[in-house]
């Protein structure tokens, strides 16, 4: 909406613009004589070369007898010319007196004084805190940084749902905002840099609006695409503006959306644009680091390819506080449909749970994008409240509608409950594992669900006991798949590389193997080039070794079966409470994994 309106108010500047001109060529057009000195208007007059004057204030536009009926101007000396009149009747010269002297004189201020108001006009509009006013671009070189200022209708974190974590995690750089004498009296320092990542849609450019609204302070937003253009320079000079701007405007927000868009590791891509890029990113990690470090300025970036992006934009100091924005989970849409149900007058059918129920893989756009379709099928209907027939409507066209991701869900969630609650059964029954903290059973990037495991305390020394009870418990889903559905799927790809990936490490350098004695298997740490291709042992026991490999994996599989068969039923509930609500944090787990 903001795009909009500025883009409209441009083209109403330009369309003044085009008047001013028009009318200014008007007023001036005949009016650029050659001027002469009175002088040389007196000696023409006398030599009886003038046919006629024009009078127009002290302006004197006189026409010669010549051939061409040349047309020249000179100024009426201000202490009066007294034989001017005389002069003039002698010499039979027809004399033609403007009365839109004044007139004319206030076309021209006002010619000349409307552009300036109306640039300061938008310029103080464009700075002040106020209004959002136009773009500030205007030069070639500015950047094209939208600032979105105080009182304009503000968006606060009550704006935003379903990401609760995201929003703790960025209190504190609201409270830093808002309070920074609090911050530096202990000399306490704050992420510059935030990086905002998860799916499109899932509200990060809204966030960090809110971010900025929380903290009542100026949001300088660009998209990184609007930095990268085809003129070399152009988006260097763009990130040099962008941050003069906001330390003029500190405290502040910078958002950089999309910043994949330049932030793109260095060094792969067509040469022309890549090195425009290239420049871009190099000034902006220029300017991060340039920083004052007292400076209150937050810059928050958005991405949904955080794999992508250059390491040295991660580096500390830089964009170090990562903020993932994963879709919501069913309460989580049931709190982002309420905030998008609010404009739309509902039928008494309409029952947000059961929507969000229905709605498994929709990200907070989506959401919003399904309230509108909604409002529209029952608009086209010409009925005042949207039905939950709407709904329905609407929701099969986003699921069906372009990409089959929602769909696909709905179909495979039940193996990926299963799965998911193998994973954090096994973790919860094999002793010593680390305590499962959440699980979801949310797609987040090419997962389709999630157990998170934290270690209670950093381990330093790993027994074997607590290797094995983690390898049961990344094959924990697999066991779970099998179990319940007597088939497997290629969901546990990852599982299996990261057990596989333990018990080599067990067998080859921390000397576990069942078989063989404990003996160095692997290259030094830290080995590399061709040596690391160089084994130091023989082709025999090298066979011995894959032997081992697989043997760990297969004793721990079973031992990961065996585990969920004795808690069948803490599976199914588990599983079952998942599909209905697709995460679970740690409490509840607890609590379902160890109910009788
Ligand atoms: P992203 O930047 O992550 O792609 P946006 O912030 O642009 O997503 O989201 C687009 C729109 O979708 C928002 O303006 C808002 O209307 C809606 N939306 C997305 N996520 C949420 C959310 N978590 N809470 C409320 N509305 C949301
Ligand atoms: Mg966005
Ligand atoms: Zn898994």
């Amino acid at each position: 909406m903001e795009d909009r309106t500025s883009r409209s108010a441009w083209w109403l500047l330009l369309a003044a613009g085009v008047v001013w001109v028009v009318l200014a060529m008007n007023l001036w057009g005949n009016a650029d004589h050659q001027e002469v000195s009175y002088t040389a208007f007196r000696q023409d007059v006398a030599a009886d070369q003038v046919a006629s004057v024009v009078l127009s204030g002290s302006s004197i536009t006189f026409t010669l007898r010549d051939a061409a009926a040349r047309q020249l101007e000179t100024t009426a000396p201000s202490p009066p010319d007294p034989g001017f009149w005389q002069l003039i009747d002698r010499h039979h010269v027809e004399v033609w007196a403007h009365a839109g002297d004044s007139s004319t004189l206030w076309w021209t201020i006002g010619l000349v004084a409307i552009p300036v108001i109306a640039v300061l006009l938008f310029w103080r509009r464009g700075n002040e805190p106020g209004a959002g006013g136009l773009p500030t671009t205007f030069s070639f070189n500015q950047s094209k940084a939208r600032l979105y200022l105080s009182d304009r209708p503000r968006i606060t974190f009550e704006d935003v749902s379903g990401v609760d974590e995201a929003k703790a995690e960025l209190q504190d750089v609201v409270d830093f905002l808002r309070l920074p004498a609090r911050y530096h009296r202990v000399g306490a320092r704050i992420p510059k840099g935030v990086l905002l990542m998860g799916p499109p849609g899932t509200g990060k450019t809204l966030l960090a609006r809110a971010l900025a609204g929380e903290a009542r302070v100026p949001f300088l937003s660009l998209s990184a695409t609007e930095f990268v253009e085809m003129y070399v320079g152009v988006g260097a000079a763009r990130v040099r503006d962008l941050f003069e701007k906001a330390r003029s405007r500190a405290p502040c927000v910078i958002f950089l959306d999309e910043i994949d868009a330049v932030g793109r590791r260095r060094g792969t891509g067509v040469a022309n644009v890549n090195d425009e890029r290239e420049q871009t990113l190099n000034q902006l990690l220029a300017e991060m680091d340039g920083f004052d470090p007292s400076a209150e300025i937050v810059i928050v970036a958005a991405t949904n390819r955080p794999d992508v992006l250059d390491p040295a934009l991660l580096r500390p100091g830089r964009f170090d506080r990562r903020v993932v924005v994963g879709l919501p989970d069913r309460s989580g849409r049931r709190a982002i449909l309420d905030i998008h149900l609010r404009r739309v007058p509902l039928a008494a059918d309409v029952d947000p749970d059961a929507l969000a129920a229905a709605t498994p893989g929709l990200s907070g756009a989506e959401l919003a994008n399904l309230v509108n379709e909604a409002a529209v099928v029952a608009a086209r209907a010409d009925r005042v409240q949207v039905d939950a027939a709407d709904f329905e409507l609407a929701r099969d066209k986003i699921l069906l509608g372009g990409r089959r991701r929602g769909k696909l869900i709905l179909e495979d969630r039940r193996v990926i409950a299963f799965h998911e609650a193998g994973h954090a059964l096994v973790a919860f029954y094999v002793p010593g594992a680390d305590p499962v903290r959440k699980i979801s059973i949310i797609p987040h990037g090419f997962a389709l669900g999630a157990t998170h495991m934290v270690p209670d305390d950093e381990r330093v020394n790993l027994p074997r006991s607590y290797l094995e009870g983690r390898m049961a418990v990344a094959l924990g889903g697999r066991a779970a798949e099998q179990l319940v559905f007597g088939e497997i799927t290629s969901g546990a790809e990852a599982d299996l590389r990261e057990a596989t990936r333990i018990a080599r490490m067990m067998v080859t350098r921390w000397g576990m193997a069942r078989h063989l004695a404990p003996a160095a298997l692997a290259p030094d740490p830290g080995t590399e080039g061709p040596d690391l291709l160089e084994r130091p042992f023989s082709e025999d026991l090298a066979a011995r070794i894959d032997q081992e490999v697989l043997e760990v994996a297969d004793h721990v599989l079973h031992r990961a079966q065996d585990i969920l068969g004795a808690h069948r039923a803490h599976l199914e509930r588990l599983a079952e409470i998942l599909l209905q609500e697709e995460s679970i944090d740690r409490a509840r787990f607890e609590e379902i994994a160890s109910a009788s």
